[in-house]
């Protein structure tokens, strides 16, 4: 089946996440989907097919040699963001993209406007597929699903491609940090593997942030404002206090690249109580742990002025995945090499976030993260230009190539 066509039947399931109900997968409409791609998977008669409770949906494209060759994964998620309805999406597509204004919805007059967003103009002449400015797109990541399956097609229909196992995999709930959690890395059985998960063509990813989460709760203590003199503790001003002991300039809004940040995301008061929420974001692993020694010392500057105000808790969220990828540096040129062998130019940038690949990684399974095409994620104006697809599908059909005959 075409590739477009795929990924235009893929996005009508609606699948949206939901950080809220504590169940794997967190909707239904994501086993819903994971059933319908089962029934793919037997039709295009792959093998091992798998599809346990939690909506891991897992297959195997055998070799189609003798000989010993590492056995390679790719992995794309089922789920679409909770930001935005993924229910009855209605994509249109733009053949031969003018650089104009594209008219998403006439109705409601919302647009897809290169003045907004001037990265269109690199798809002008191409094909782009958009919502009806209603819904997302779901490109994140039915895109990556689309392609993992029609590079398996391609090499199904051309048995010449000398090619060793192949394993793909489609997980619930990325979107809300619990892709990998109950993923079967031994069930998998890949030496190594790819997230199709990345934007725009050429992205290729295996560095993301360090990450924490921090709850700083200030306690204060409450008396009538009128006979409050030296006897009133107010938690509120005491937690704006520690605010502006953080370097202002270390914050998501003033930094970019490599440059880490704390970002004061929650807060809570009362003159008894405030509780401040902070993530803590860096690539590499001495500053992120600095950047967690320095919360901390704030804290007992705090308790210095107000003895037994401020408390801490600090929690690991998920690790630079550079770590474990170092080791395995020639996953990297495959698929560099991969893509060049495709006409794409790789985009090597550092995540600023994590991804499943990262928790991946460190479970035991090496797994950089590769561009699925779209652009604009979570939102009304997401798109997708077909061109971008192809390429994903091409590079995957080329790392298949270049494992089992290295350049
Ligand atoms: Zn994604």
């Amino acid at each position: 089946m075409n590739l477009i066509d795929r990924f235009l039947r893929y996005v009508k399931f609606d699948t949206q996440s939901d950080e809220l109900t504590n169940l794997t997968p967190s909707t239904p409409g994501q086993y819903k989907f994971a059933q319908a791609l089962e029934k793919e998977l037997h039709q295009m008669g792959l093998e091992d097919i798998t599809l346990d409770e939690n909506g891991y949906l897992m297959a195997t494209l055998p070799a189609n040699t003798t000989r010993q060759l590492p056995t390679v994964g790719f992995i794309a998620h089922l789920d679409t963001s909770p930001d935005m309805s993924g229910h009855n999406v209605n994509p249109q597509r733009v053949n031969n993209y003018d650089g104009s204004k594209i008219t998403l919805n006439a109705e409601k007059g919302i647009y897809l406007d290169p003045a907004e967003f001037p990265e269109m103009l690199n798809y002008v002449g191409q094909d782009l597929i958009t919502t009806d400015g209603t819904t997302l797109l779901g490109a994140d990541d039915k895109a990556g699903i689309a392609e993992i399956l029609s590079a398996v097609e391609y090499l199904q229909a051309r048995p010449e491609i000398e090619h060793g196992k192949i394993r793909v995999a489609f997980n619930p709930d990325e979107e809300i940090g619990q892709g990998a959690h109950k993923f079967d890395v031994k069930l998998f059985g890949a030496d190594w593997a790819y997230t199709m998960d990345g934007g725009e063509i050429g992205e290729l990813e295996f560095e993301n942030f360090n990450a924490a989460s921090a709850r700083v709760t200030f306690t204060g203590r409450n008396v009538h404002p009128g006979s409050a003199k030296h006897k009133m503790i107010n938690s509120i001003r005491i937690a704006n206090q520690f605010i502006l002991m953080l370097p202002r300039w270390e914050t998501p809004e003033h930094t970019e690249g490599y440059e880490g940040f704390y970002h004061l995301v929650g807060i809570e008061g009362s003159v008894e109580q405030t509780v401040l929420t902070y993530i803590v974001r860096d690539h590499d692993r001495d500053r992120f742990e600095r950047r967690k020694r320095e919360l901390e010392h704030l804290v007992r500057k705090t308790n210095n002025e107000f003895p037994g105000c401020c408390s801490i808790e600090i929690k690991n969220q998920y690790y630079n995945m550079r770590e474990k990828i170092e080791p395995v540096m020639h996953i990297i040129e495959v698929a560099e090499k991969a893509m060049l062998r495709a006409g794409v130019t790789p985009k090597v940038q550092p995540i600023r976030g994590g991804t499943d690949g990262a928790q991946l990684s460190f479970k035991g399974l090496p797994c950089p993260n590769i561009f699925a095409g779209g652009l604009n994620f979570h939102g009304r104006y997401e798109f997708v230009p077909v061109q971008s697809m192809e390429k994903a599908r091409d590079v995957i059909v080329e790392i298949a190539r270049l494992v089992a005959n290295p350049e």
